[in-house]
């Protein structure tokens, strides 16, 4: 049975202490839908056993436990989790308290990680998002973006500084509900994506969940709301000011996720790609060469497909995908201006490289991956002697490999130079070294011999 609720303050709060702020927000949005067991799909036995433990744990310990957010919004459509995301009326000491195995991390949100050998269930103290200016535990940047955010509060705070409504899910542990403040079940079975709130007021203060309503909406095959939609173009821009070390993790969550050709093309629609890859951007806008277009599609569509089978993706590959381009423009235009090609391949890469890390931190290890695969299409072109030995043995050239099969599929290199590193591969001795062998020089007609000869 679906129980509907006129909910006042209290109800289901433990915590908070009866603010007038409160009590005007229950009064506007006052209605909470419950969902019993029979009423949903999602039973315990497609939790991860952890997580079951934690919520029990909690709830014996007196406190409120909830699953939260993606791991609810993702058992309804019966996919498996990625993690479990617990969420608490016990503050993050209270939390360390309950469990031995457990650290409370974070600066801009204090949470507890409990930990399970590898597997660590994350524990949030309900959190209250009011824009008090004067609170100490609150931070607001000028333009409204959020730079702090560690009032604790209840329940029915914790709902609304939640992004869309698909993941303001709660699932009760005491008695096997799903609990929905904004009419996030509705949503979820109509496939759509709404963010809370008002949503230019939500991108403000995050820009970030601008990239999270593409990631969901290719991940789940959902749509984007109108009204959710729309602000997009406009605030893109506002990402260039998020630290770029934030923005790795959720540009590698977007593109590995097995549906990285639809977050690319949804990205360049809403304006997104220029702010995160703006040089690979700039490249895809000129309108006179299609190369750079097909390229990135052909190795989205391939690391896809490898996600697909089961096989191994790496980030750099395909991060060396986008802004390959941009590295042989740049190299082109300091050949020009006379520097050798190799040297200006490794001052274009190093550039493009330092230009690219301002928007998004990507690691040192990732980005020296990078720069091998693009210097490395250079050796392929040298194929006499015991140069393509060396090349073969080289940690990076199985990926540089791959990536010169895939210019040469789509036109950026010789098809004959790709097939003669395919054969080379799998020759046998004799066959590799008679590949190697330089050519035979034309031989010299033999002279007639000149009468009186100077040396004679
Ligand atoms: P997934 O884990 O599949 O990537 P998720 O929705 O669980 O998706 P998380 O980053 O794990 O994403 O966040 C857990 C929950 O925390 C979200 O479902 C959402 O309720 C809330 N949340 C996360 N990031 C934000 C944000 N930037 N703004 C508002 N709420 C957020
Ligand atoms: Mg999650």
């Amino acid at each position: 049975m679906k129980v509907i609720l006129n909910f006042f303050k209290k109800i289901f709060s433990a915590s908070d202490e009866g603010d007038v702020a409160d009590l005007e927000r229950s009064n506007s949005q006052s209605q909470v839908k419950v969902y019993s067991r029979s009423e949903h799909n999602i039973s315990r036995s497609q939790m991860s056993e952890n997580a079951v433990k934690v919520l029990y744990r909690l709830k014996k310990s007196g406190y409120e436990a909830y699953l939260v957010g993606g791991c609810v919004r993702d058992l309804l459509l019966g996919y498996e989790p990625k993690d479990f995301d617990v969420a608490t009326d016990a503050s993050p000491e209270q939390v360390k308290k309950v469990f031995r195995n457990c650290r409370i991390i974070g600066r801009r949100f204090r949470l507890a990680h409990v930990f399970f050998g590898r597997e660590i269930i994350e524990v949030a103290t309900f959190r209250s998002s009011d824009d008090a200016a004067d609170n100490k535990e609150q931070k607001v940047h000028e333009d409204g973006r959020l730079l702090r955010d560690n009032v604790f509060g209840s329940i029915e705070d914790d709902v609304w500084r939640r992004d869309f409504t698909v993941n303001a899910l709660y699932y009760n542990i005491r008695d096997f509900s799903i609990i929905d403040y904004t009419g996030g079940m509705d949503d979820h079975s109509a496939g759509v994506l709404k963010l809370i709130g008002d949503p230019a007021t939500r991108y403000r203060e995050d820009p970030v969940r601008m990239l999270r309503a593409v990631r969901f909406a290719v991940k789940l095959g959902f749509s984007i709301d109108e009204s959710t939609e729309k602000p997009i173009f406009e605030l893109a821009p506002l990402l260039k000011g998020i630290p770029a070390a934030r923005l790795y993790d959720e540009v590698l969550k977007m593109f590995l996720s097995g549906k990285g050709i639809q977050a690319f093309e949804m990205l360049r629609h809403y304006g997104l790609f220029e702010t995160l890859f703006p040089q690979a951007d700039h490249c895809l806008n000129n309108e006179q060469n299609n190369f750079p277009r097909v390229f990135i599609a052909k190795a989205l569509e391939n690391s896809d497909k490898r996600i697909a089978d089961d096989k191994s993706v790496t980030p750099y590959f395909l991060m060396a995908a986008f802004l390959w381009e941009a590295v042989q423009d740049l190299a082109k235009e300091k050949m020009r201006q006379g520097e050798e090609e190799s040297f200006a391949y490794q001052h274009a890469a190093s550039n493009v490289l330092s230009a690219q890390t301002k928007s998004i931190s990507i690691p040192k290890r990732v980005t020296q991956s990078m720069r091998e695969v693009w210097l490395l299409q250079l050796r392929f072109e040298k194929r006499i002697g015991g140069r393509p030995y060396r090349l073969l043995g080289h940690p990076r050239f199985r990926a540089a490999y791959d990536f010169l099969v895939l210019r040469a599929e789509t036109g950026g290199a010789e098809m004959e130079l790709a097939q003669w590193w395919t054969k080379f591969q799998d020759a046998s001795d004799t066959e590799q070294k008679k590949m190697t062998r330089p050519p035979r020089k034309r031989k010299a007609k033999p002279k007639t011999k000149r009468k009186n000869s100077d040396n004679d």
